[in-house]
């Protein structure tokens, strides 16, 4: 029985986005069925290791590319973990992604092709680029172990039929009927073998499983197969590590930075990482995946391996080969791995120290994109805590438009000047009209101008940075060397200060004169100890 079905309403307006190309580089969807097909074959080699009862074949696992130049077609196949029916409707069918509601609204808002083009590439549409090329696709499936396969097929116009079909080997195979605007052109015939070979070898040559198309005579592979973290560094361009890192991460843009860590001896691993050079869009998304994979002996244990990155460095992405581990290691126990705690340990040294050499301008891009985030570092990860606060930059007084590193800050603190003086709020404004403000801006001293919600939490737990506590202006004695009349002014404001006490008893703690304002008459300032304001907001926010 043949279903006709719909897209989901976020899964069609991506559609039509592809229908109309609004990605300068169409080459890409090849780039995107491939690497769907190698997820599929080592979901299916890693799934084998856990179910030893699964009927699979893993016999000669690859991925198969075949082209016809007269019908204009081009299939992707791979015989790997295949989809039942009902992963086709939810995985094809539906786009699960957090962030796509905030993507399409962003869309919906620019009129600019490039800026949709970047938005969608830092997306990553995946199996929909097809939909670049093609004006029909067909997708059969079989899924390992199970019996009937599933055919697909979709002219990518809202609606998408789906029915049994037998006699399907295992895995999936994906047909497109290709555009015949682009017959003509042989820039993007992708019916053609020359063409379709060339862009195999630049997007995917180190995908680690056989990639074949048939040759004049016979069937060849047309990758490398080499695995680019095994690799000597410098045998691997720019072009290849972009590539990889695309693969790795489904970012469409180039990382901001690569990050190598090669370990030999008796408990050998490698690592290559990426620092992406934009936030993804679930970077705040509680359940979103972080993106360091795990592999063994050059095989794929597991995407998104918590034990690898702390979750302040969630946005690194990349693999990570160790040599000595059980191919069957588990979520659980990598968590009390002891040879992960080490990798982890020294991964996070490296991406920190490959942030602090970051030149000023990319360093910046880091910054603006992902602080906030390492920001969280401060409170969770009290060892590297230095390290940490070394790669921080804060708005300051100093420059409204450039941030400061702490130090930059220390070096310019003024002679006698013992603290790192910052105020916590909500906005720029607010703190910079803050009456906290006034004596230490009339007296010139720099302060820290802290608006993100984290900030509230890392000044209440970090003590300094190289020797100089980090001080409240709003909180406590704060001060300003004016001793010489105080003992005078006290005598003079004494019976005031009484009145004030007993009329605020209800609503103060004490009432002292103060060295710190110049313009107000007063101002309330918070004990040592106590909550900021905004920290108390956000409290009771939460229901506290
Ligand atoms: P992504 O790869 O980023 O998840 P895609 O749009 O490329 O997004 O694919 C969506 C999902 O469809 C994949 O996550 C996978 O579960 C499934 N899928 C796509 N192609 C295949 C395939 N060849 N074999 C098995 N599953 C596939
Ligand atoms: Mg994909």
């Amino acid at each position: 029985m043949t279903e006709t079905l719909e897209f989901q309403s976020e899964a069609r307006q991506l559609l039509q986005l592809m229908i109309h190309s609004i990605y300068s580089n169409k080459d890409v969807f090849l780039r995107e069925l491939i690497s769907n097909a190698s997820d599929a074959l080592d979901k299916l080699r890693l799934e084998t290791y856990r179910d030893k009862d699964l009927q699979a074949d893993t016999a000669d696992l690859h991925v198969e590319i075949e082209t016809d130049q007269e019908n204009r077609t081009l299939t992707v196949r791979d015989n790997g973990i295949g989809m039942t029916r009902d992963e086709v409707v939810s995985l094809i069918g539906t786009i699960a992604k957090s962030g796509t509601a905030e993507l399409l609204r962003k869309l919906r808002e620019t009129q600019d092709a490039a800026v949709s083009a970047d938005l969608i590439g830092q997306f990553g549409v995946g199996f929909y680029s097809s939909f670049m090329v093609a004006d029909r696709v067909v997708l059969t499936t079989r899924r390992a172990g199970a019996e009937e396969g599933v055919r697909w097929e979709s002219d990518g116009e809202g609606t998408y039929t789906i029915e049994p079909a037998a006699d399907l080997p295992q895995g999936t195979a994906v047909t497109l009927h290709l555009k015949p605007e682009d017959a003509e052109d042989n820039l993007h015939d992708y019916s053609s073998p020359a063409k379709v070979r060339e862009i195999v070898k630049r997007y995917s040559d180190f995908i680690t499983w056989p990639i074949r198309m048939a040759g004049e005579e016979s069937t060849e592979t047309v990758n490398s197969m080499k695995a680019l973290w095994a690799r000597p560094a410098a045998e691997v361009t720019e072009d290849e590590l972009t590539e990889f890192y695309r693969h790795v991460s489904h970012d469409w843009s180039p990382p901001l930075e690569t990050v190598r860590l090669q370990a030999e001896g008796t408990f050998e691993y490698q690592a290559l990482l990426f620092i992406p050079s934009r936030a993804p869009f679930d970077l705040f998304v509680r359940e979103a995946k972080r993106g360091v994979q795990l592999y063994v002996r050059r095989v794929f244990i597991m995407d998104d391996c918590e034990a690898l990155v702390p979750e302040y460095l969630r946005f690194v992405k990349g693999v990570v080969d160790a040599q000595d581990l059980s191919l069957n290691v588990s979520r659980e126990i990598l968590q009390q791995d002891r040879q992960i705690e080490l990798i982890r340990r020294r991964l996070v040294k490296k991406v920190l120290s490959t942030v602090k050499s970051l030149e000023q301008e990319k360093y910046r891009t880091f910054w603006t994109e992902f602080g906030k985030v390492v920001k969280e570092g401060l409170v969770s990860d009290v060892s590297n805590r230095d390290a940490i606060l070394d790669i921080c930059s804060f708005d300051s007084t100093h420059d409204t438009e450039k941030p400061t590193t702490l130090r930059e800050y220390v070096e310019r603190m003024k002679d006698g000047q013992e603290h790192i003086y910052y105020l916590t709020g909500e906005s720029r404004s607010s703190i910079e009209n803050s009456p906290h403000m006034e004596a230490f801006q009339a007296k010139g001293y720099e302060v820290l101008v802290l608006t993100d919600p984290i900030d509230e939490m890392w000044v209440e737990s970090v003590t300094g940075f190289e020797g100089k506590q980090f001080q409240s202006v709003a909180k406590g004695q704060v001060d300003l060397d004016e001793k010489a009349d105080d003992a005078e002014r006290k005598e003079e404001f004494a019976p005031l200060l009484t009145w004030m006490a007993s009329a605020l008893a209800e609503t103060v703690k004490e009432v002292r004169l103060s060295s710190r304002l110049t313009t107000s008459p007063a101002c309330i300032v918070g004990d040592e100890h106590d909550m900021t304001p905004t920290l108390e907001k956000m409290y009771r926010a939460m229901g506290q």
